[in-house]
């Protein structure tokens, strides 16, 4: 009974693309990508091409960046067309 011993499936550790809701497309196509060596990230929707470079932190997780952006979306803060070096 029972010889076989299933192992515990372990989800892996691996980071998901993460996507968040556009505020302004209403989409899920906002991603979050840091930029190495600088404490800023871009924030872009791949559907209706919104972004920013946001200020950000080390220990912020892609939803504090996210949230910092809707943020500054609201309340007008948000240049709608930076241009970005290296697309693709
Ligand atoms: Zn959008």
């Amino acid at each position: 009974m029972g010889r076989r011993r299933r192992k515990v499936i372990r989800m892996p550790k691996k980071k998901l693309p993460k996507v968040f809701l556009c505020p302004r497309c209403g989409r899920e196509s906002i991603r979050v990508e840091r930029l190495k060596g600088q404490n800023k990230a871009i924030v872009k929707c791949g559907s209706c091409r919104l972004s920013a470079v946001i200020d950000i932190k080390p220990i912020y997780e892609d939803v504090d960046v996210y949230c910092i952006f809707t943020d500054q979306y609201h309340s007008g803060k948000l240049l709608e067309r930076i241009e970005v070096g290296g697309q693709g």
